[in-house]
């Protein structure tokens, strides 16, 4: 084996050095993210190789220090304790901000917080001509000078303020950063600890080189923020980016591009000829706009960011974008055209958090094709209004759904053949005490993105189910209540055991209910068949809504047990207007198929009638009636068996 000349265990210090290499070099090829913690991250890597690499190279030196000239020996000894102290500074300041922690200490005290590292650098630097650190003395050679301890009071107070600063943002932290930010603090106290401990072994780099290790997995693995498709940033590099430049004021910009209907052009061209694209698409932006960081959402969203306002160049971005989309691609062995719309975000729009930034974003891709038809090419304040209107209807939502203050309001569904009404259809009524009346397709949308439409489902049954109990409406001849299932609803394998439950609490029976489910619902057609099943066995019935409002397929739709579809206003109105000249042949055909149908939005006593002659079951509009609250509702039933 190798004979070193010092007594000092190198082992720890020689395994640490090739995996702070690879480490390095690794993290240096792959590029990570142009932000401050990056570049800590950065330093506290070299600072680590640098002292481990003097602190052998100079404790060899040392023993044998009269055959070097004595300014290498300074030069060598220097390089070990700048190393060891930059390395704890920079580790300090690579927490602070990743956590934050600069702002919960305040501007002052951070400040403050960089005086030991300084002091100890100025310290090492003037030591040749001070003797404060270290000393080389023609009978001993090297060694420790009185202010020496400043070396560890340095790794300890910074140990100290990175905790007190993870602890200060301790709620604001994700809990994967939480525990790698006190992991690799542990670790260094241990490191100190077991060098106290074992004093002829050079430990401290060994546990240093954990810590980064505990950093590099959890927070600073450039993978983690590249999209695989397309090598580029991805939305978690986005945040990270954003959040600086947001929480340091740093003004930016952004383009913002998505591709048209992305799903369906996965389902036509496959997902490998639409991923080649992709990253086609990815290079192109990179090469033709070199000052702009870009990034892939994934679903075909991109994005592309840039320091400062903008300049002129958005429109050209914006017209060059739009022409490469102008002509079909041919990657390896295909061709597929794809297009897109794209819009510029201005700076001063951007929310000053960053997730709320990031909803944003997504909001704008999915408008971004609407805006862009209607010619708008930049993100206006009315968008952000929008979001923040969003924003609004989401929060007071969740807390209606806390308060269970949602209504159920029931308009009279009526019968042509009994010429009375005989039927209901149940609607979520929100009326919030700052915002006022919600309209339900604003709040319903809302429901379904956060997730709350499966409560908003069981709340509004639940009411239905009340009435139906305490009322007792059948008694005036309603027959049935029609009860709206949002596609997100049916999605929930538990739907018909919920639904069943609350019924069965309110001693109603399921025959009287009878679902609404729109053709969205339809495309997760197994899930949807099992629910409806469940729910048949019970006696409950199924309707189809909003027929003739978006692409109907007929087939799909005839295979369903369906026993009626409810005509949409839009379709009906259309009719009324001139348009829609099939609408007769369609009502043949569904009765033709034995299915019942419910014309939607019946407003005069023209279309009552016409409806009525052209075949409809039933009808459903404000010439009866709006939709009204419970009591008013069966004040109109009351009426309503009175004539009848
Ligand atoms: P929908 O199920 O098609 O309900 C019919 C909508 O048409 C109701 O709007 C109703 O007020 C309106 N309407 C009825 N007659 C007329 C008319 O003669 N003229 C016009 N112009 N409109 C008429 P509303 O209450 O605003 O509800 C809108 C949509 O919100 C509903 O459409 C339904 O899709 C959804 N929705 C309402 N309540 C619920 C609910 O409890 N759960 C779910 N998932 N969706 C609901
Ligand atoms: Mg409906
Ligand atoms: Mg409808």
């Amino acid at each position: 084996m190798f004979q070193w000349l010092s007594q000092y265990n190198y082992d720890y210090a020689l395994a640490a050095i090739p995996i702070q290499l690879i480490l390095l070099l690794f993290y240096c090829f792959r590029k990570n993210l142009p932000i401050r913690s990056s570049y800590s991250f950065l330093g506290v890597m070299i600072a680590n190789l640098a002292m481990t690499a003097f602190d052998l190279i100079s404790c060899e030196m040392n023993e044998i220090w009269t055959e070097y000239p004595l300014w290498l020996m300074y030069l060598v000894n220097q390089g070990y304790f700048l190393g060891f102290i930059i390395r704890g500074w920079t580790l300090y300041d690579y927490t602070a901000v990743e956590c934050n922690g600069y702002r919960a200490l305040g501007k002052w005290v951070s400040y403050l917080t960089h005086i030991p590292a300084l002091v100890a650098v100025l310290l090492i630097l003037s030591t040749p001509w001070t003797a404060t650190i270290f000393h080389f003395s023609p009978e001993k050679g090297y060694y420790n000078c009185e202010i020496y301890p400043i070396i560890y009071f340095c790794t300890y107070f910074y140990i100290a303020v990175s905790l007190l600063c993870v602890f200060l943002r301790w709620k604001h932290l994700d809990l994967r950063l939480k525990l790698s930010m006190l992991e690799y603090n542990m670790v260094l106290i241990a490191g100190i600890l077991l060098r106290k401990q074992f004093i002829n072994t050079l430990v401290t780099s060994y546990f240093s080189i954990l810590a980064i290790l505990f950093i590099y997995l959890s927070a600073q693995n450039p993978d983690l923020y590249r999209d695989k498709k397309t090598h580029l940033f991805n939305k978690d590099a986005f945040e990270k980016i954003g959040t600086e430049y947001l929480v340091s004021g740093t003004p930016f910009h952004c383009i913002v591009a998505t591709i048209h209907n992305y799903m369906s052009a996965k389902n036509l061209y496959g997902h490998q000829q639409l991923s080649s694209c992709l990253d086609i698409f990815g290079q192109w932006l990179r090469r033709s706009f070199p000052g702009y960081y870009v990034f892939y959402f994934g679903n075909g969203d991109f994005l592309l960011f840039r320091k400062g306002r903008f300049e002129d160049d958005k429109e050209n971005i914006l017209r060059s974008m739009e022409e490469y989309f102008g002509h079909s691609w041919k990657s390896e062995d295909t061709e597929i055209s794809l297009s897109i719309s794209a819009m510029a975000l201005p700076s001063h729009l951007f929310p000053k958090d960053i997730a709320k930034a990031v909803d944003f974003i997504a909001y704008i891709f999915t408008k971004a094709y609407v805006e862009n038809r209607q010619g708008n090419v930049i993100v206006s304040e009315e968008n952000l209004q929008r979001v923040s209107r969003l924003d609004m209807v989401e929060t007071a939502l969740s807390r209606a759904l806390q308060e269970h203050s949602i209504e159920a309001y029931f308009q009279p569904i009526y019968s042509v053949r009994e010429q009375r009404v005989t039927g209901a259809e149940a609607l979520a009524r929100f009326k919030d005490p700052e915002l006022g009346c919600i309209p339900p397709q604003e709040f319903v949308r809302v429901a379904e993105h956060t997730g709350d439409i499966l409560e908003l489902g069981r709340q509004v049954f639940d009411r239905v189910c009340e009435f139906l109990e305490t009322e007792q409406p059948n008694l005036l001849g309603l027959e049935k209540i029609n009860v709206n299932l949002s596609p997100a609803q049916c999605m929930n394998d538990q739907l018909a055991s919920e639904l069943s439950a609350i019924a069965e609490k309110h001693n109603v029976s399921m025959e009287m209910i009878d679902f609404e489910i729109t053709e969205t619902s339809l495309e997760n057609r197994l899930l949807l068949q099992k629910q409806m099943l469940r729910l048949q066995e019970k006696g409950a019935r199924f309707s189809l809504d909003d027929f003739g409002a978006g692409t109907s397929n007929l087939v799909r739709l005839l295979n369903l047990p369906i026993h009626e579809v409810k005509l949409d206003i839009s379709l009906v109105t259309s009719y009324f207007k001139g348009g829609s000249p099939m609408l007769p042949d369609l009502v043949r055909m569904f009765r033709n198929a034995d299915m019942e149908i419910v014309a939607e939005g019946v407003e005069t006593k023209e279309m009552a009638e016409t409806l009525a002659e052209m075949g409809c079951n039933y009808e459903q509009g404000y010439y009866f009636s709006r939709p009204v609250p419970p009591k008013n509702f069966i004040a109109y039933l009351k009426k309503n068996t009175r004539h009848a």
